[in-house]
């Protein structure tokens, strides 16, 4: 039985939250051990935001290039995959080979180890044969795998999944996706651009069913635009592999194509994490945490485990508090172990504490911030973009608020009417009339997610909406259309 080694601590999972947890504490002068068993930044680099957004740059390039026709003289347009897999292979991931961020996490000081951690009681560790013991804690950043729904036949099939839609180096002629969310609206924009034959079948009555049903048309006629099959409210029953092609049946109908990408959400794998050696309920879907992203005692959890939006900005917004709530927690060691404030232990926690003192870097005794995710924002990377931030109409009516909407579409300002084809989107606000804020805003457009960024300030800084009426809007901005959406506000 291996001896634990102590360290201050332990990290399970290097995606984009525990490797920033880890990195700056290291950085900090904390012991930090980080463990990860696949590769170190997780999804987002490899099989995620990344690579996909450098698939949609494409994609765009080219639907901008058809609209030439009619606006600019003519294009001709001839797609081809290779420089985008290409792209993908050796600028976004080196060919799926995180050799660069494992040198950046020892760089900031933190010890690597690869492998699958799980706890073996309060405060340790297990990866492989060895076992870490952690001073301050543990932090979870152990991510979500793709969920698939127990259809007949599904899991004896060559399905994919967004990692092999990600790393495809030769299109297919045909995808069914199954799923209608961001994840599989922005892949689905994509291969059609580059000509695959792509249909959508999505179970609920409208795709991008979590944002406004106004984003949810948008988007849907986008993808139409571009020849993609939408089928809505229907339910995948059986799937079928014949070596060649697959067929799905849905909804009283056959569907085929020759691959079939399954999106239909992301499930936590808690059953992994040994979290019943530290009395933690691992039936749940995700890791419950508190606004300081507490699990439990000396347990804390970031990024899309803690179900709270798997977005990075949110996995990155949790770790700035992790590492403040633990470096204040170090601190006040620092505090405890010499209250005259003299002692200066090189390494360890008292050498960190010490220079987390002089340094007075982020988080101090009652400073650490606490999570608030009023004004979450998200971007669907459809084009037109849907960017959205807080409350949906529908959210904050069945939150019993006295909801006021405004509504504009883009095309009616000036600079939708100028932009011309490719201007479809609006601007829609959710405003709670009684304490005269909005609470919630979707900007669809060419630059909804760009467009955002204002809205997401109105929200998160609860602007009372007379001065949002009297700011100046620069002339002419898709933003400026803001200003149509606010004069529109009313109770309906
Ligand atoms: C196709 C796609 C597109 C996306 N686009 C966007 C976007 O545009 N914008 C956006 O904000 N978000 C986007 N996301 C979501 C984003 O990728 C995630 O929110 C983000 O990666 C979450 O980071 P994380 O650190 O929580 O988890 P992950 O990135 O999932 O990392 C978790 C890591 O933990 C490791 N791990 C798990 N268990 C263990 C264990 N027991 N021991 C050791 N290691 C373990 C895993 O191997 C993994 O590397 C996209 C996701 C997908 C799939």
């Amino acid at each position: 039985m291996a001896e634990p080694e102590q360290v201050d601590v332990v990290v399970v999972g290097l995606g984009v939250g525990g490797e920033e947890v880890a990195g700056r504490l290291a950085e900090a002068g904390l012991s930090v051990v980080g463990i990860e068993r696949d590769l170190v930044g997780g999804e987002c680099p490899y099989w995620g935001c990344i690579p996909s957004k450098m698939m949609i740059r494409a994609a765009n390039a080219l639907a901008e290039a058809r609209r030439v026709n009619g606006l600019a003289g003519t294009a001709q347009v001839q797609p081809d995959w290779a420089p985008v897999a290409k792209r993908i292979r050796e600028e976004a991931t080196d060919t799926w080979d995180d050799r660069v961020a494992v040198e950046r996490f020892t760089g900031r000081g933190g010890r690597f180890v690869r492998g699958s951690g799980r706890f073996e009681g309060p405060g340790r560790v297990r990866v492989g044969d060895q076992v870490f013991e952690a001073r301050y804690g543990v932090v979870l950043g152990t991510g979500t795998r793709p969920s698939v729904p127990p259809i007949e036949g599904l899991a004896d099939t060559p399905y994919w999944t967004n990692h092999q839609a990600i790393e495809v180096e030769e299109l297919p002629d045909s995808l069914l996706v199954l799923g209608g969310g961001a994840i599989g609206l922005e892949l689905s924009q994509v291969f059609a651009r580059f000509g695959v034959r792509v249909t959508v079948l999505e179970a609920l009555d409208r795709v991008l069913a979590v944002e406004e049903p106004e984003a949810s048309e948008v988007a849907a006629a986008a993808l139409r635009a571009d020849g993609v099959e939408i089928h809505t409210g229907v339910r995948a029953e059986r799937v079928d592999h014949d070596g060649r092609a697959f067929t799905v049946r849905a909804g009283g109908s056959e569907f085929t194509a020759e691959r079939l990408l399954v999106v239909t959400g992301r499930r936590a794998h808690l059953d992994e994490l040994g979290l019943d050696t530290v009395g933690i309920d691992a039936t749940r879907r995700f890791l419950p945490v508190d606004d300081r992203m507490h699990v439990a005692d000396d347990i804390w959890a970031v990024g899309d485990v803690t179900g709270e939006g798997a977005f990075t900005h949110i996995a990155m917004y949790q770790a700035a508090i992790v590492i403040a709530d633990i470096l204040d927690r170090a601190r006040h060691a620092r505090a405890g172990a010499d209250p005259s404030g003299t002692a200066s232990v090189v390494g360890g926690a008292m050498g960190a504490a010490s220079r987390l003192g002089a340094s007075g870097s982020s988080g101090s005794a009652g400073t650490v911030p606490r999570a608030d995710y009023r004004a979450l924002p998200r971007v669907t990377f459809t084009d037109p973009e849907v960017g959205a931030v807080g409350l949906t109409e529908q959210q904050a009516r069945d939150r019993g608020i006295n909801v006021q909407v405004g509504f504009t579409k883009l095309g009616s300002s000036t600079r939708g009417w100028i932009h011309g084809v490719g201007d479809e989107g609006f601007i829609k606000l959710v405003a709670d009339a009684d304490q005269g804020v909005l609470i919630g805003a979707t900007s669809a457009g060419p630059a909804g997610g760009e467009v955002l960024s204002g809205l997401v300030v109105a929200v998160h800084a609860a602007v009372p909406l007379s001065q949002l009426r009297h700011m100046i809007y620069a002339y002419p901005t898709f933003h400026r259309a803001i200003e149509d959406a606010l004069r529109n506000l009313r109770s309906i």
